[in-house]
């Protein structure tokens, strides 16, 4: 794990706490999720839920991950073995990667990506194969891949691609042709899917999130994963979910044991009634995000940023060339001293950093005064 280190989040939060800088990096938003879900998740404390749940989660929250995916996508489930709860989103991308790849096993990412998928799959003795995502200036500048790319990454070793839409950090959501050139190559080369869909429902613009496990051919092969932090803005709580075909859960289920055999409790029973019962919330918070989102893209415009407008999750990205600066890491190392603003360099998301040396990301789920400050300072330090 040497290569590993620090992660980029948390040495950046640690350098925003450092300097007072408003912090655009981590992304955690700086508002509470709906109080329902908070007094829910105090009264089951308060009431004697502070014991192990079941392994594999909480019954309640099982069926109601499963009925939530049967009501927004038509997808079946059976909550008793094809859902398992884990410690947020992490937990289950990595029982999965854990439980289904082997050493030496290739395993097929879209680059820049969530840093621990490389991580779990070090751990796992996988070995990483990207495929770039590129800003499409067509497309004002939504990242997309090609699909030669992706085929040509597959080769007899691999097992497993990793999806993520919406993406972080792009803020690309894949519509169906580029998930249907994805199902093609695993269909083709019986690949695994494990998607991770965390950002399910912070979308942007009319932009629908479509589970890979939709399309032909793909429920049988796809593992999804989700959780509750960034649906109901409480990413401390780590309650996460993985979905798909029984032996492929079982797979990731029994890892899952020895990771650390079951999550909390009484913070599943509140977040199967949110699920059930939040939708409001949701959509309200959706809009409020997205009208951040133009707030945060408009003044780092008027810093002289180019920006690459996201449809989805919280983050935008920017090319930090428009300014006459090419190395990212270096300016997100030096903003929360020059700035006062602290975000994150996407370059370390890359496994080809060239690709992403001049890409900084900021995240929007802040409070309008809060993305205003960072503005302000932005413009002055520019
Ligand atoms: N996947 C992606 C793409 C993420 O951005 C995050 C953010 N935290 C996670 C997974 C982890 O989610 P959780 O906090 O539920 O573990
Ligand atoms: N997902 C969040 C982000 O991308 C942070 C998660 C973390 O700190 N590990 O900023």
């Amino acid at each position: 794990m040497r290569p590993f280190g620090e992660t980029i989040f948390a040495e950046m939060s640690r350098l925003a706490a450092e300097t007072g800088s408003v912090n655009l990096g981590q992304g955690f938003p700086d508002t509470d999720g709906p109080s329902s879900l908070l007094e829910a998740a105090a009264r089951h404390i308060r009431e004697g839920v502070n014991q192990y749940p079941p392994g594999p989660g909480r019954p309640e929250l099982r069926s109601a991950v499963a009925d939530d995916r049967k009501r927004r996508y038509g997808i079946d489930l059976d909550p008793d073995t094809e859902v398992y709860i884990t410690v947020g989103a992490t937990g289950g991308i990595a029982s999965a990667v854990l439980g289904l790849i082997e050493a030496g096993d290739e395993v097929v990412v879209f680059e820049p990506m969530y840093d621990s998928y490389a991580a779990v799959i070090a751990l796992a003795g996988g070995v990483r194969r990207s495929v770039t995502l590129r800003p499409d200036a067509g497309a004002g500048g939504r990242f997309t891949f090609d699909p030669a790319e992706l085929r040509a990454a597959v080769g007899p070793r691999t097992r497993m691609i990793i999806v993520n839409t919406p993406h972080n950090p792009t803020g690309t959501v894949f519509t169906r042709d580029e998930l249907a050139a994805v199902a093609e190559v695993c269909r083709d080369n019986d690949l695994i899917a494990l998607t991770d869909e965390v950002y399910e429902h912070l979308l942007f613009d009319g932009a629908e999130h479509h589970p890979l496990a939709t399309l032909p051919g793909m429920a049988e092969r796809t593992l999804a994963v989700s959780s509750v932090g960034k649906t109901f803005s409480v990413t401390a709580w780590k309650t996460g979910w993985v979905m798909g075909p029984e032996p492929l859960v079982r797979a990731a289920r029994t890892v899952n044991q020895f990771l650390t055999f079951t999550a909390n409790g009484a913070l599943q029973l509140a977040v199967a009634d949110a699920l059930r019962g939040e939708g409001a919330w949701v959509q309200r918070q959706r809009d409020a995000l997205q009208a951040k989102r133009d707030r945060l893209c408009a003044g780092l415009r008027s810093a002289g940023l180019e920006v690459l407008r996201p449809q989805g999750t919280y983050f935008v990205i920017t090319d930090i060339r428009a300014l006459g600066y090419s190395d990212g890491i270096e300016l997100a190392r030096s903003l929360p001293r020059t700035a006062g603003v602290a975000a994150v360099p996407a370059q370390v998301l890359y496994d080809n950093p060239e690709e992403g040396r001049h890409l900084v990301r900021f995240a929007f789920c802040k409070r309008d005064d809060v993305l205003d400050t960072a503005v302000e300072r932005l413009v002055a330090a520019f």
